[in-house]
């Protein structure tokens, strides 16, 4: 018998696109997709649970998983570690279950390194100016962390073109809409 694998999606975005809130309608409208579930070394945030958002780790506890090679990817950014769990994803893609991995740019391109096949999202704003907006209103980062975000976000913009599909966020309903029918167009093709 023919088993086939699971796919693997992974959205980027920079910080401050909307992608979570976009992510989390994916998830609700896709309940067969499976949701990575990252680990990383940032202080949880209040709306945040550990173990459903992130796993939230000490550094110790991080870099002893990257010597243990239980990470796909991992990237080390604004003074925090992030990582995707190698025994999670390749349980649920063998079990022909699809992944979806929310990532930065980096990890996206390595995790297609690695899963030549895994399809990148790219969801992207309307202006840099509105992204920098955007993320002043949230007021979850520091005023450093702030502006690492917002440097970052230039580079991350400038690397869009190496995703397989892009999806503007000027008006949420509509990018939902587009995330969803990608999504949705994915997951019926066949390999
Ligand atoms: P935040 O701190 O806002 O939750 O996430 C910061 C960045 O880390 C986002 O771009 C997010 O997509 C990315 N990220 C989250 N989990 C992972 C992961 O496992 N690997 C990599 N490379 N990036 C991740």
């Amino acid at each position: 018998m023919e088993i086939r694998l699971g796919k693997i999606l992974a959205v980027s975005a920079p910080s401050g696109t909307g992608k979570t809130t976009i992510i989390k309608q994916i998830l609700q409208d896709f309940p067969d997709l499976v949701f990575s579930i990252s680990a990383t070394t940032r202080s949880k945030r209040r709306e945040e649970t550990n173990g459903k958002d992130y796993f939230f780790l000490t550094e110790a506890e991080f870099i002893e998983k990257i010597n243990n090679e239980e990470f796909v990817e991992w990237e080390r950014f604004y003074d925090y570690y992030y990582g995707t769990y190698k025994s999670f994803l390749e349980e649920n893609i063998q079990q022909g279950k699809s992944v979806l991995l929310e990532i930065d740019v980096y990890g996206a391109l390595n995790v297609k390194r690695i899963y030549p096949g895994a399809k990148l999202i790219f969801i992207y704003p309307p202006s840099y100016d509105e992204l920098v907006n955007r993320l002043m209103n949230r007021k979850t980062e520091s005023e450093e962390d702030f502006k690492k975000r917002i440097e970052r976000a230039k580079m991350e913009l400038s690397l869009k073109d190496k995703f397989d599909y892009l999806v503007e966020n000027k008006d949420l309903e509509k990018a939902i809409l587009e995330t969803k029918s990608i999504i949705n167009n994915i997951i019926k093709e066949k390999d």
